[in-house]
């Protein structure tokens, strides 16, 4: 059984043919230490004061993580990312509900979910308005753009544009993999949308994109492709036979991915290094702001589970 932490040391892999829980050890963790999981991949690229309200709507408790405390390490990092000061908080939350909305429940709001629109191009329009208005406000609007740039990103993939979509889809993916945990659904789904984009790069234009990219995001999705790889292969040691992870099973995840893990489970610990690629993270998240403000590229907070199935009935 694992408590959740909003810098957790664990991620979880949950085996669809099995339906066993496996778990990956993602930090470097000490003796003694409490060995922890992430409950919603959204959750955890909202700042500490909306983060709170959502967990104790969406789970019913209030968290007292060491990143809620402000005393983990990771946690600090991502925090600063995220909100870096709210002075300007009400013009970005307005900004923000021309693209969401507040979900709420019985208990209380639990998270964000997307505006209706008529059709892609409306959505599309209306987040490429929305984006450089909130970069105006500087790196304490990271959480907002963030999702504002999904919505973008799931956009440009429906309408096909797939030059655009796989441009602002490395930057979205590359700025979630900087403070996203390793292996977690969200970035197992921007892995999954990227290649499917970049099979559909025209190819006489491939080389010259992937170049751009690389020298854009080179870090970040060189990074999340190596977590993806470990991630694999520690999959296979383990005997899981989705551990190659096709798409499909990897959208089917992400869907869900809203659910809170199962709390007793038949869970296996194993230790895999990715926690030098977490350690990585930490030193260049101060970066990611400046690529971020660009307006073009975003994350996955906004999806999970609801995100992109809603995206797809706003197309039609
Ligand atoms: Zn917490």
């Amino acid at each position: 059984m694992f408590n959740h932490a909003c810098a957790p040391n664990c991620a979880v892999y949950r085996d669809s043919s099995t339906g066993t829980t496996r778990v990956l050890l993602i930090r470097p963790v000490d003796k003694g230490d409490e060995l922890t999981i992430h409950y919603s991949d959204e959750l955890i690229l909202l700042p500490t004061h909306l983060r709170q309200r959502f967990i104790s709507g969406r789970f019913g408790f209030e968290c007292r993580c060491l990143r809620c405390q402000g005393v983990d390490t990771m946690g600090r990092m991502v925090e600063a990312a995220l909100a870096r000061g709210c002075g300007s908080e009400g013009e970005v939350a307005q900004l923000h509900m021309m693209v969401a909305l507040l979900q709420q429940s019985r208990t209380g709001p639990v998270g964000f979910t997307y505006r209706e629109f008529d059709d892609w191009p409306s959505a599309l329009a209306r987040a490429e308005m929305v984006l450089p208005r909130l970069a105006e406000f500087g790196p304490e609007t990271f959480w907002a753009r963030h999702h504002v740039r999904n919505l973008k990103c799931l956009a440009l993939e429906a309408l096909e544009r797939d030059t655009v979509a796989f441009l602002t889809l490395a930057e979205h993916a590359a700025a979630s993999w900087r403070l996203l945990p390793p292996c977690c659904d969200a970035l197992k789904d921007l892995e999954a949308r990227l290649a499917a984009v970049r099979s559909r790069l025209p190819e006489a234009l491939r080389p010259r994109l992937e170049d751009k990219v690389a020298q854009l995001h080179g870090t970040g999705l060189t990074g999340l492709t190596k977590d993806m790889e470990t991630l694999r292969g520690w999959l296979r040691q383990a005997g899981c036979e989705d551990g190659s992870a096709k798409e499909e099973e990897v959208e089917a995840k992400a869907e869900t991915s809203f659910q809170p893990p199962p709390r007793t489970s038949s869970s296996s610990t194993s230790a895999a290094a990715t926690s030098a690629a977490a350690a990585g993270k930490a030193e260049e998240a101060e970066g990611e702001d400046s690529a971020a403000a660009g307006g073009a590229g975003g994350g996955a907070a906004g999806r999970g589970g609801g995100g992109k199935k809603k995206g797809k009935k706003k197309g039609k």
